[in-house]
């Protein structure tokens, strides 16, 4: 048996038995079977106005594993994007998002943002593929919404801003993810066609009490506005975080204290029930 812990609390690996690496490869292959037989699930969080009125949802991928039940992306997608599976599981998602839409559309949800991984961007084909998948559903312009990170804008910009003005082109809207936690220069934001910005979740933690907090949110928002970049705070979970939010005009909120993501159909009964 391999012992996790030493006694000097550091992990130890043995040289022959490495546990982290056989679990890394076990998972792998497990992956793979699950893309071969679509054990996926896409949940979906509702996004809401500062009023509280629906604005959209994000869709996020959960694995319905046969014998473990749900593992959460944070698991799993790190992984899929050392090996690359991350491509073919992106395109289940897309097509997924696509499918449900016009669901969502009618039960009077305007858009469905997805994320997007940086491997996708370093592919030739990619602005194809995602052409060739969204092509007969016939979203209306802005129906679909591209949740991308900073680290995709890491490696040769120029050619980035280019792929997402073609994603532009196909009627996407783009919103920066997880905002304030990349390495990305500031000065992209002159140039990148984003639409949205998303204020990461650690800067909405305790914002009414955290000073540290209050003022870079509300520097990310007077700058959001000024460019014309339409804000969203993630992760609000507390009446008073939302009332801080409120009173210096951030757009638009997700978070527990809303709802938590869901399976479509419990989206649509809470969507009814609200
Ligand atoms: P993200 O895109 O920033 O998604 C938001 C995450 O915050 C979700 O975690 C959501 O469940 C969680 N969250 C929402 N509201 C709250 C809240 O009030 N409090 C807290 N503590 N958390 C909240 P989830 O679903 O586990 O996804 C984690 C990350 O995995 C996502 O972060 C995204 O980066 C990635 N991911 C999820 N689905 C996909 C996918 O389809 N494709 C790719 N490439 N990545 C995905
Ligand atoms: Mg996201
Ligand atoms: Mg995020
Ligand atoms: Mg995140």
């Amino acid at each position: 048996e391999v012992k996790r812990r030493g006694s000097n609390g550091l992990q130890w690996f043995s040289p022959v038995f490495d546990e982290g690496a056989q679990l890394q490869i076990q998972r792998r292959s497990q992956l793979q079977e699950a893309i071969a037989q679509q054990q996926f699930e896409l949940f979906y969080q509702p996004i809401v106005s500062a009023q509280g009125a629906i604005h959209g949802v994000e869709a996020l991928i959960r694995w319905k594993h046969p014998e473990q039940g749900f593992i959460s992306p944070a698991e799993f997608i790190p992984l899929a994007e050392k090996t690359g599976q991350i491509i073919a599981i992106s395109e289940w998602v897309l097509n997924q998002a696509c499918m449900d839409s016009q669901t969502l559309r009618e039960a009077g949800v305007p858009h469905v943002a997805v994320n997007f991984s940086p491997m996708q961007f370093y592919r030739d084909d990619f602005v194809e593929s995602v052409e060739r998948i969204i092509k007969p559903y016939n979203l209306r312009p802005g129906q679909l919404v591209a949740e991308i990170t900073e680290n995709v804008l890491m490696r040769d910009s120029s050619h980035i801003f280019e792929i997402l003005q073609q994603l532009r082109e196909l009627g996407l809207e783009i919103a920066l993810d997880d905002f304030g936690t990349g390495y990305a220069s500031l000065s992209y934001l002159t140039r990148i066609p984003a639409q949205r910005l998303k204020i990461d979740r650690s800067f909405i933690d305790n914002i009414h009490q955290n000073t540290a907090n209050a003022a870079i949110t509300r520097g990310i928002l007077t700058m959001a506005a000024e460019l014309g970049i339409a804000t969203v705070a993630e992760g609000v979970e507390t009446e008073a975080e939302l009332a801080y939010l409120q009173r210096y005009a951030c757009d638009y909120m997700q978070g527990f204290l809303f709802c938590k993501p869901l399976p479509l159909p419990e989206l649509l009964a809470w969507l009814n029930h609200k």
